[in-house]
């Protein structure tokens, strides 16, 4: 099966492309849903969270306080290595079980991270969202998860743009509408299907 990593900067549009391919029933794998998934209450990952950031990041029915995580790897990056180190290697392991358990021409694998992790052999082809700097902050403040810090810090944690255009195969404008992606996601299924077949 050919696998499409779908990536892009933070609030590029990722998700928003991702359902596009859902609703031509693409089978879409996201890297950020799996780590969701395993740091949910009870799973290994969250005692070794922890053992790594200290006791502060647990409620007291041991959920992880999520925004107690986000404050603290702001603040210290040596502990958002460790907080990768933990993540990382059982996202891809998750994701790739999951991907022996499809059955389709191609599926799309949503992974932010993919160039900063040094992945990109996970995937057969790349394909960027794309939109500039600015539009991806606007986009993150309006969604209001991230304070602008937060919004600002992340970005600069992650590849520059310049970088994630030069190592695409395939890269997706979403500078305009959401209604303009249609039509080049239309055209990138039908090639897709097209590569998956040869
Ligand atoms: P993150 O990296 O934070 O997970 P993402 O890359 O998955 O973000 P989306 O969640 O798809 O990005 O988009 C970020 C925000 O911008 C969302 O609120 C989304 O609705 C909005 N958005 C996406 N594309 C457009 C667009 N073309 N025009 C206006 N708003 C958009």
């Amino acid at each position: 099966m050919l696998k499409v990593g779908l990536t892009g900067g933070i609030g590029s549009g990722k998700t928003t492309v991702a359902e596009i391919f859902v609703s031509y029933g693409v089978p879409v794998l996201d890297a950020d849903t799996l780590a969701h998934q395993l740091t949910t209450t009870g799973q290994p990952a969250v005692k070794k969270i922890a053992c790594c950031l200290g006791d502060g990041v647990l409620q007291a029915d041991g959920s992880l306080n999520r925004r107690k995580v986000r404050e603290l790897i702001f603040a210290n990056p040596e502990k958002k290595q460790q907080l990768e180190a933990i993540l990382h290697p059982l996202v891809y392991d998750k994701m790739q079980k999951q991907l022996a358990q499809l059955n389709a021409p191609y599926c799309i694998l949503s992974i932010p991270l993919l160039i900063e992790t040094h992945k990109i052999d996970f995937v057969d082809r790349i394909l960027v969202v794309d939109c500039p700097e600015f539009m991806q902050l606007a986009r993150v403040q309006q969604r209001s998860q991230l304070t602008q810090a937060q919004a600002t810090a992340m970005m600069a944690s992650q590849v520059s743009r310049a970088r994630r255009l030069e190592i695409a195969h395939d890269i997706l404008d979403n500078s305009k509408q959401t209604a303009s992606l249609l039509e080049p996601i239309a055209k990138l299924h039908t090639f897709y299907l097209q590569l998956s077949s040869t």
